[in-house]
């Protein structure tokens, strides 16, 4: 592993915090852990690309329970913004994660290596600023970890939620360069340029493990998804997206999608002729394939495709899937597409960072049950409006309050369910 400075340079920059010690007896946490069948521990690994067959061999039934809601996006238009986002995704913006990522040896799901890739992404998203979690999985006798890290849109009003992911775990006889450090090379560049902006709608930068094992993380992701209900539009899956051997195969990227996905292959296709003097790549659409992570969100009844590189790379699955037999520029291409997707579809907005909020200021001691005020201030540079983010502590928040305006007292209330201390952090 690369010790690098970021683990030096863990951002405070948007939070600020304060402590309440809450009294009284627990409460059960009503939530009831999902369990899986662990019937089938013989899974034949998930491949990309086209399938001979449509379906995966064995599969878990997933029943979609949940209408997705949302408005037709907006036609795609070229947005500043935009171009200066996708503008900053390079080689070597890429090559970074690509090297911290394969250094840690192939990233086989239940092994230290895999377990460190982990831990490495969630601390590089916690330096972003953005709310970050972990989210565990058991099934066929394997476990691991999932990492998430949300962006909360400033539109109250809005429940729709967009998501880039890949997968970060390989195969033991691969360091994964393209398979899939391609797709978290992209989802962590995202992160990184994105979280500078704010979007109206929700984002979710997400990594799964369990995906060569048969598709173990993005399931329970799903599983836990549905469980909540929660409302999530479109996914953007990336997995090897960095292969190319001659200037043709680096001038196409393939989409896969299903039938009630192919609005948004349509419009990753927009995106890709509008920005195409920055962006520079074709979308050749693909048809189905349940070879990677957006197969059980397509399970699921929602809406998702799969981005693969026009080229299925010559060392899939062995000692060859290095970054020196990756093309890097062909990457960023495929990365720049996913991102603009992304960016205009979640309506980037452009509202420079306020600055730093006070310390949340109220009751330090108090009871559970009990409603709390608290305060905090800040002002913005351009004198603009301030939206403000209060995180409980308890893994709820206000959402975005707002807008109110630069230097005016903001108060936020809210009742902790149990006993506990619990640190209040607030973001502007
Ligand atoms: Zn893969």
């Amino acid at each position: 592993m690369r010790k690098k400075i970021y683990a030096v340079l863990f951002c405070i920059t948007f939070l600020t915090a304060s402590f309440i010690t809450v009294q009284g007896s627990d409460i059960p946490n009503p939530n009831i852990k999902q369990h899986f069948d662990l019937l089938y521990k013989q899974i034949i690994g998930p491949i990309p690309g086209e399938m001979k067959n449509d379906e995966l061999p064995i599969r878990y039934e997933i029943t979609p329970s949940f209408e997705v809601y949302y408005n037709e996006p907006e036609p795609v238009t070229l947005d500043d913004n935009i171009i200066a986002l996708i503008n900053q995704v390079d080689e070597e913006l890429l090559l970074n994660y690509l090297e911290n990522l394969t250094a840690f040896g192939p990233r086989v799901t239940g092994t230290s290596a895999c377990e460190e890739a982990g831990e490495y992404i969630y601390n590089e998203f916690v330096n972003l600023g953005l709310e970050v979690r972990y989210q565990e999985w058991e099934n066929g006798g394997f476990s691991g970890k999932n990492i998430e890290a949300t962006m909360h849109g400033v539109d109250n009003s809005s429940n729709e939620i967009y998501i880039i992911c890949a997968h970060y775990d390989s195969v033991s006889t691969s360091p994964g360069a393209d398979d899939d450090g391609s797709g978290v090379a992209a989802v962590m560049a995202s992160a990184k340029l994105m979280s500078t902006f704010l979007t109206y709608h929700t984002v979710r930068f997400v990594t799964f493990s369990g995906e060569e094992q048969g598709l173990y993380g993005s399931l329970h992701y799903v599983e836990e998804a549905l469980e909540n209900n929660d409302n999530i539009v479109a996914v953007l899956n990336a997995d090897m997206i960095g292969f190319a051997e001659t200037p043709e195969d680096a001038s196409y990227v393939k989409i896969f999608e299903d039938e009630e996905s192919e609005w948004l292959t349509n419009y990753t296709e927009d995106i890709s002729q509008q920005y195409n003097d920055f962006i520079g790549i074709e979308v050749i659409p693909s048809g189905y394939s349940w070879g990677s992570d957006h197969y059980y969100f397509w399970q699921a009844g929602y809406n998702a495709i799969f981005y693969f590189e026009y080229n299925y790379n010559d060392y899939y699955h062995t000692s060859g899937d290095t970054i020196e037999h990756m093309d890097l520029n062909y990457a960023a291409k495929n990365s720049k597409l996913i991102l603009a997707t992304l960016a205009e579809i979640s309506e980037l907005t452009t509202q420079q960072s306020p600055n730093k909020p006070v310390k949340p200021n109220g009751e330090i001691n108090g009871k559970y049950g009990e409603e709390y005020k608290y305060t905090t201030i800040t002002t913005d540079p351009q004198n603009d409006e301030i939206f403000y983010f209060f995180d409980w502590g308890d893994g709820t928040d206000s959402g975005w309050v707002g807008p109110f305006d630069s230097g005016v007292t903001v108060e936020a209330s809210h009742k902790w369910t149990e006993k506990g201390s619990y640190s209040i952090r607030v973001k502007a």
